[in-house]
C-alpha cells in the first residue's frame, strides 16, 4: 500500500513527525520533489535531526529510502547529512538514489543568490538552494541526470561546454561575473560519481516490484500545496509540485491508483516563510509571542534559521490545499503550543471586494482579501502528555471539530508535541461517512 504525507499549506507543518512515525510500519520511504530547500525536523532517541535531503525512514533499519527522480539532488548535501547522521550514532540507513534523479550543479546556487541580489526588494525570498535555476534548466533540457555522470569523458566535457556556453552569457551579461571554470566543474562531476556510485540504482523497478508484493510505501513531500508550481501562490512558490498527485511522477514505478492514503499535514495555526500574501497573517508583538510558543522550540526555519512568518489558522487556504492534495486524512499538528491563548482567531473566510468567499483565490487576488475570522475561546493549559482524544479539555476538542467542519476532510490525527509519541488518534465522522 502506498501512503503520501504531504503539506496542506506553506511548509512546516510538522510532516517529518508523521513520516517518522509510519515509518515504524513502512518497508520505504520516498523523497520524490524538491531538494535542500526546505528540512523536515525529526526528534527521536538518538536525538533532534533536521533532514534536509534524505528521506526520514532513515531512523529505521529494516527500511529502503529512496531519492526520487523527482528531487532536485544536492550531493554534497547529501553526503553531508548521511556523516552527521553516522557521527550521532545513527546505523548506516539503506538508501537507494534514482538513476534518473537530477543533479544540482554548483552554478544553479550561484545564479540562484546573483538573481536574488538583482531583484533585491522584489525578491521571492528563495533559499537560494539553486532550486529555481535546477528545475529550469531541466525542463530546458540542459540539466544532469545523474547517470550522465557516468558518461565517458569526453562526453561529459561536450556536455559541459554546450551547457557553460550558456551559463556564461548569462554569467557575465547579465550579472557582470565571471566565467565558469570547465575544468573545476568536470572535477567536481567526477568527485561527486565516485561518493554516489554505490547508492545509485533502478529504484522505479525496485518501486514496481514493492507495490506488486504489497510492501509499505510513504511519499515523503517537503513544502506544501501553496508553494506547489501549478496549485500555489505563483510566482512566490517552488519550482517542483508537492503534491500526492505527483507521487507517481516524482516517484517512477508507483502507478497513480497505487496511492491510497493521503495524509494532508496542517498545523493549528499558520506560518510561512518566503515571500507573499498572506491573508490570516498577524504582526507585531502578537505575532512574536505566537513565533515564540510555536513549533518546537519557536517558529524559525529548520533550515534557514530565519524567523517564519506568524498567522492564525487559515481554513480558506487549508480547504483548498486538502482538496488539491487529495487528503483522505488530516493530521492536524502543533495543538499544544496554544494552551497560551484566551481566545483563538481562526479565518473561516475571506472578504473579497465587498463579498465573502471560502474558495482560495488566484494570487494576484489575494491582496484583496481580507480575513473573517470567528474566534475560540483557548484551553489555557497544557496539552501534552494527552493521548485520547476524549481526554482532551473539551474547549480544545471543540477547536478541532470547529477547524474539521471548516475543512470538509476528516482530521484523524492530532498533534500534541514534537515526539513521536506525541499523536492522538481520533474517529471522524467524516472519515465514517
Ligand atoms: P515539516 O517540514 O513539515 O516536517 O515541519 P518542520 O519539521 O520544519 O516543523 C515542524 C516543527 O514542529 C518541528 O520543530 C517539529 O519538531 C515540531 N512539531 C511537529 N509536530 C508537533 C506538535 O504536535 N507539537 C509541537 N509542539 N511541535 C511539533
Amino acid at each position: 500500500m502506498v501512503k503520501a504525507v504531504v503539506g496542506v499549506n506553506w511548509g512546516d507543518e510538522g510532516k517529518g513527525k508523521i513520516v517518522d512515525m509510519l515509518s515504524e510500519q513502512a518497508d520505504v520511504v520516498v523523497r520524490f520533489q524538491g531538494g535542500c530547500n526546505a528540512g523536515h525536523t525529526i526528534v527521536n532517541d538518538y536525538g533532534k535531526f533536521a533532514l534536509h535531503t534524505l528521506p526520514s525512514g532513515v531512523f529505521h533499519q529494516n527500511i529502503t529510502n529512496i531519492c526520487g527522480n523527482g528531487m532536485a539532488l544536492d550531493i554534497d548535501k547529501l553526503m553531508e547529512e548521511l556523516r552527521d547522521l553516522k557521527s550521532r550514532g545513527v546505523p548506516e540507513p539503506k538508501l537507494m538514489v534514482s538513476d534518473r534523479v537530477q543533479v544540482m550543479m554548483p552554478y544553479h546556487r550561484l545564479i540562484d543568490s546573483l538573481e536574488e541580489a538583482r531583484l533585491a526588494g522584489k525578491a521571492y525570498g528563495s533559499t537560494q538552494s539553486g532550486i529555481a535555476p535546477f528545475y529550469s534548466d531541466k525542463f530546458a533540457k540542459i540539466g544532469w541526470q545523474i547517470n550522465e555522470f557516468f558518461m565517458s569523458d569526453g562526453s561529459i566535457k561536450e556536455k559541459i561546454e554546450k551547457v557553460c556556453d550558456i551559463k556564461d552569457v548569462m554569467l557575465t551579461k547579465l550579472y557582470g561575473e565571471e566565467k565558469i571554470d570547465r575544468q573545476a566543474l568536470f572535477d567536481n562531476i567526477m568527485r561527486q560519481r565516485e561518493m554516489i556510485a554505490p547508492y545509485i540504482g533502478k529504484t522505479e523497478e525496485f518501486l514496481h516490484r514493492a507495490c506488486k508484493d504489497g510492501r509499505t510505501i510513504l511519499l515523503e513531500s517537503q513544502l506544501g500545496t501553496l508553494k506547489d508550481i501549478d496549485f500555489g501562490i505563483y510566482p512566490m512558490v517552488t519550482s517542483s509540485n508537492p503534491l500526492a498527485g505527483y507521487g507517481s511522477v516524482g516517484a517512477g514505478g508507483i502507478a497513480p491508483y497505487e496511492i491510497k492514503q493521503v495524509i494532508a499535514v496542517t498545523k493549528a495555526y499558520s506560518s510561512a516563510v518566503g515571500g507573499g500574501d498572506f491573508v490570516s497573517e498577524i504582526f507585531g508583538s502578537e505575532a512574536e509571542t505566537l513565533r515564540r510558543n510555536g513549533g518546537d522550540g519557536g517558529e524559525y526555519g529548520a533550515t534557514t534559521g530565519r524567523p517564519r512568518r506568524v498567522g492564525w489558522y487559515d481554513c480558506v487556504a487549508s480547504r483548498y490545499g486538502c482538496m488539491m492534495q487529495g487528503a483522505t486524512d488530516v493530521a492536524f499538528t502543533v495543538m499544544d503550543d496554544l494552551g497560551y491563548l484566551d481566545r483563538i482567531p481562526v479565518c473561516v473566510a475571506y472578504e473579497k471586494n465587498g463579498e465573502r468567499t471560502t474558495e482560495f483565490p488566484v494570487y494576484h487576488e489575494l491582496s484583496q482579501c481580507k480575513p473573517v475570522y470567528e474566534y475560540l475561546p483557548g484551553w489555557k493549559c497544557d496539552i501534552r502528555g494527552i493521548t485520547e482524544f476524549g481526554d482532551l479539555p473539551a474547549k480544545a476538542q471543540d477547536y478541532v471539530n470547529f477547524i474539521e467542519e471548516h475543512l470538509g476532510f476528516p482530521i484523524t490525527l492530532v498533534g500534541n508535541g514534537p515526539s513521536r509519541k506525541d499523536i492522538i488518534h481520533r474517529e471522524s465522522k467524516l472519515s465514517a461517512g
